[in-house]
């Protein structure tokens, strides 16, 4: 099968099975896992932050920000589209009372004069603003790369009103790839930052929550509060430290494949490709009315080629480090046969 559904569907690699086998272990709870704290001490180097802290998925660490720099009853300004607001289960609401302040972004980009708007005025009536969310790449806007003037300006913003930024760049390093920037460029411009170590960077599991050490000081007890408290996860830690020694500059062939794939895609009669393609996320329209996405993902299926639906007629194709070039020419061939 040639899986395009997402970049989490990538397995462990011999060498990171072996980085579980062997790493060093203790009762993370106590703070005791060399791996882990090893793992911690990168990535917070890495994103040029005062320290971090490994969870268990994407989700919780865009949770455990929200718990961390909100209180019941306040509310957080984010893109209309932002994976928190599309496909976290309302768990911002459920769990951290907040409720979500929508602004339609640009490419996933929001205007900062709009972010400022949103801000709430000292009122009986009104919620006070908790958090201000941003995302990069933007995974609703096909993978699209944030630019860090943006980030710059909202961070301006939100400096000025005294209010946290929290990034949600479950695919940061993707945009830092692409962009031929430092991480740090990015990360310089928002308070805290969760990235998945489990997509694109090809680790079985977890992710990373950075910021101040104060914050993961107060991060850490809402993790465990969540039952995110692992013990000997040095076992997870490990391979994850791998994929960021070893992983990162390799998003660059995934971005590559992506572009390949979406210059084919936008040869065959009947599809079209609409968005513009900067990292790893291709997505179609089905322009030829005799035929469903059902369909096509069905046939698509039936001769080894793997993609998701995006409603009625849109297909999404993410590139992840189990595909080749000659995947991307072989799902080619098939789709046009299929179509
Ligand atoms: C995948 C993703 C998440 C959530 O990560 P999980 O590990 O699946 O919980 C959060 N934000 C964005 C933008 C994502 O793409």
């Amino acid at each position: 099968m040639i899986d395009l559904r997402s970049d989490t569907v990538t397995l462990p690699s011999d060498k990171m099975r072996k980085a579980a086998y062997e790493a060093e272990v203790g009762d993370d709870v106590y703070g005791e896992d060399p791996s882990v704290n090893r793992l911690e001490e990168k990535a917070a180097e890495i994103l040029g932050k005062e320290a971090s802290l490994f969870v268990t998925s994407g989700t919780q660490g865009n949770q455990i920000a929200a718990l961390t720099h909100c209180r019941p009853g306040q509310e957080i300004i984010l893109e209309a589209n932002a994976h928190i607001f599309l496909y976290e289960g309302a768990a911002i609401s459920a769990f951290a009372g907040v409720q979500p302040r929508t602004i339609e972004g640009n490419r996933g980009a929001m205007d900062p004069r709009e972010v400022e708007a949103s801000i709430r005025a000292e009122d009986v009536h009104f919620p006070e603003t908790g958090m201000i969310c941003l995302e990069n790449t933007h995974n609703k806007a096909g993978g699209a790369i944030v630019p860090i003037a943006n980030m710059q300006d909202i961070y301006t913003v939100a400096q000025k009103h005294q209010i946290p930024v929290h990034l949600d760049g479950a695919r940061l390093f993707n945009a830092a790839v692409a962009s031929g920037r430092n991480v740090k460029d990015f990360a310089q411009y928002t308070d805290t930052i969760q990235f998945c170590l489990s997509k694109g960077l090809g680790a079985p599991v977890g992710s990373i929550i950075a910021g101040s050490s104060e914050f993961i000081h107060r991060a850490r007890k809402w993790r465990k509060r969540l039952g995110g408290g692992l013990r000997q996860a040095g076992i997870i830690a490990a391979p994850g430290l791998l994929a960021l020694q070893e992983n990162i500059n390799r998003l660059a062939e995934d971005h590559l494949h992506a572009k390949q794939l979406a210059e084919g895609l936008g040869q065959i009669e009947g599809l079209e490709v609409v968005n513009q393609v900067e990292t790893n996320i291709v997505m179609i329209e089905i322009t030829k009315e005799t035929i469903s996405t059902d369909v096509l993902i069905d046939n698509m299926k039936k001769h080894g080629v793997l993609a998701g639906g995006m409603g009625p007629n849109r297909i999404r194709f993410v590139t992840n480090l189990n595909i080749s070039k000659k995947d991307i020419e072989d799902a080619l061939s098939i789709i046009q046969k299929v179509l």
